[in-house]
């Protein structure tokens, strides 16, 4: 298939231009309606799922897949067995899945299945549903599957289940059975191990029918507030009673990769405005461990959503929920499920991280199998910029924390190259090092190469180019290499597709003739630009800035910098040698990096020793 449309494509130049020029990357749609009734009493529900499927890619499908993810949580799953062998498990799952008896476990059985009105043929497999199809979908085709399904919801938080720690009801995400993402890159039906997600993007109208007492909330915009009550009522409107003690909550959420809800008969519901920005609902249990810090939440969420607006481009729904429940911190479109009972300062930490992924993996969701570190990475980077803001907590480098993340990962010997698949690191250790802590690094050193200036309006020209595009690495290293224009393959490819380090020293510092020549020395494999800050005894300081040849131009410095543009440095000679105007005697400290931009191993060679550097003849 790939060879006859090259043989296609190369027999007709014409027409690469053409597509190269023209078509953007495609993407499949579909638009879910479900229904559901949920018993409180067994946790199980019953489902109706009508999907239309829109084919959009140039391929013929055979097959679908979709994901049944509640089935992970039952005992000898992959994602048990993954839990009990991996040698660091993650301490919330360990070996509980296997102890789950047959009313504890999570399931979701598909009882049928149609593809435009006629049955077909399909396997569960594990947390997959393999579909074959009656008849191919063309390419541009449209579909329509119904499905009958019946779930248990578990009772062991992994994201979602019921009866978490802190007492609430149901943290119901990845609670439907979800269509696979079928992409440039191919099917991604992904076994559920308990790392995170890919996705169609769709349209959701989905209806829960529940216990009347239960106030619900997550993706999607409530239908019938006047009808549900719970605080989505208009003001002085007497909410309906419902039937049989049950009401039914109909939400709709357009252009999203997941649906997410949440539901406990103690929540509190209050309510912000974002100015310029969404509607925010917080939802918790409020006793003595909540009260104090969610009654401030509200306040710092709108100035962290003024200030990611701002900074990282705008987010494009109406309405935000911050949401009591899960394990932990999870992000999901237009909503996060947080634990609740946290001191104010994790609290916010926990709510403004989450909020982040609405960007990186809300709307830009790129394959947070493949590009983990696109997800997780940028949004550590941006929300340790935001708590910095909106906590003013006045550090000089609010990503010093990440960086020392990833010099832990750098020295523990279980370092793999952050291009691995999210599900097959050797330990979470190094998956989580990876994804979050060298993943921020990644953008803390790419401002440091190409400036702040031009960084952060190319942050958001990756934003408003690739939203609801699922970019890769390369998509967004090209929007950077044309906002710089430099060269930045060789920073992605070190980075991103090896382990190798950075490590730049002072090797001597040379004097002759009333001149210093300063001699730095490349000790670690991978090359980076390089700025040296030179401190004079009477108070005057300069910076050297020395280009990488490969990067085919140089950082915009802004205009109070005192730069001086050296010659370029051709990454493979392993010492570099500059000039000063100055006798070494004058010169009170020298420094290479003294920002912290680039993520140096060893920083104890970058600085200037007189006792250990300076040299009085020249040996050469
Ligand atoms: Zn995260």
């Amino acid at each position: 298939m790939k060879i006859k449309l090259l043989g296609f494509l190369m027999a007709s130049m014409l027409s690469v231009v053409v597509l190269g020029q023209t078509k953007e990357r495609w993407q499949q749609a579909i638009k879910y309606e479900m229904e559901i009734d949920m018993d409180v009493e067994t946790h199980r529900f019953e489902g109706k799922q009508k999907a239309v499927y829109t084919n959009n890619s140039p391929d013929e499908l055979n097959k679908v897949f979709y994901h049944l993810y509640f089935n992970a949580f039952q005992p000898n799953s992959m994602m048990d067995v993954r839990s009990r062998t991996i040698k660091d498990p993650d301490r919330r799952v360990g070996d509980r899945i296997s102890k789950l008896s047959e009313d504890q476990i999570g399931y979701q059985k598909i009882l049928s299945l149609k593809q435009n009105g006629k049955k077909v043929d399909y396997e569960v497999v594990g947390t997959i549903l393999e579909v074959d199809l009656n008849k191919p979908i063309k390419s541009g085709e449209t579909v329509t599957f119904e499905m009958e399904f019946e779930a248990q919801v578990p009772e062991q938080i992994r994201r979602s289940g019921r009866n978490n720690a802190e007492g609430i009801s149901y943290s119901m995400a990845q609670w439907y059975p979800k269509m696979s993402e079928y992409d440039y890159q191919g099917w991604h039906a992904n076994p559920y191990i308990g790392r995170e997600f890919h996705g169609v993007w769709g349209d959701f109208d989905v209806k829960i029918t529940i216990d009347k007492d239960f106030v619900l909330g997550g993706t999607g915009y409530v239908q019938n507030p006047n009808e549900v009550g719970h605080g989505y009522q208009a003001e002085g409107v007497k909410p309906g009673k419902g039937k049989n003690g049950k009401l039914t909550w109909h939400f709709i959420a357009p252009q999203v990769i997941d649906f997410m809800w949440a539901a406990d008969p103690d929540y509190t519901h209050v309510k912000a405005q974002v100015p310029d920005g969404p509607e925010l609902h917080f939802l918790y249990q409020k006793n003595e461990k909540t009260a104090e810090n969610w009654e401030k939440l509200p306040e710092y969420t709108v100035k962290a959503f003024e200030y990611m607006n701002k900074t990282f481009g705008k987010y494009p729904y109406k309405q935000y929920s911050v949401i009591q429940g899960g394990d932990g911190g999870m992000e999901y479109p237009m909503s996060t499920l947080i634990t609740g009972e946290r001191s104010l300062g994790s609290l916010v930490g926990v709510t403004v991280h989450e909020m982040f992924h609405s960007w990186y993996q809300g709307v830009l969701a790129s394959n947070e199998s493949l590009y983990e570190w696109m997800d997780e990475g940028f949004t550590s980077f941006g929300s340790a910029e935001t708590m910095n803001v909106i906590m003013e907590q006045g550090q000089e480098n609010p990503q010093s924390g990440n960086y020392r993340g990833y010099y832990a990962l750098a020295e523990s010997g279980y370092e793999e190259p952050m291009s691995t698949h999210a599900d097959h690191y050797v330990t979470n250790f190094a998956y989580g090092r990876a994804a979050y802590s060298k993943g921020a690094t990644f953008l803390g050193q790419l401002r440091y190469i190409m400036g702040e200036d031009v960084f952060y309006p190319a942050m958001r020209t990756y934003f408003n180019e690739w939203k609801f595009k699922h970019p890769n690495d390369n998509d967004f290293i090209r929007v950077m290499e044309k906002a710089s224009g430099l060269e930045l393959d060789w920073f992605k490819e070190y980075w991103v597709y090896s382990t190798k380090q950075i490590d730049y020293g002072i090797k001597s510092v040379m004097e002759k003739d009333g001149k210093t020549f300063v001699t730095l020395e490349k000790y670690g494999e991978m090359p980076m630009p390089l700025e040296v800050t030179v401190t004079y005894n009477d108070g005057n300081s300069e910076l050297i800035y020395i280009p990488l040849r490969i990067m085919r131009g140089e950082k915009s410095f802004s205009s109070d910098a005192n730069a001086t543009v050296m010659a370029d440095w051709p990454w493979v000679y392993p010492t570099y040698t500059f000039e000063l105007n100055q006798s070494a005697s004058n010169i009170k400290s020298m420094v290479i990096d003294e920002k912290e931009g680039m993520a140096d191993v060893d920083r104890e060679n970058n600085v200037f020793d007189a006792a250990k550097h300076l040299k009085s003849t020249f040996d050469k």
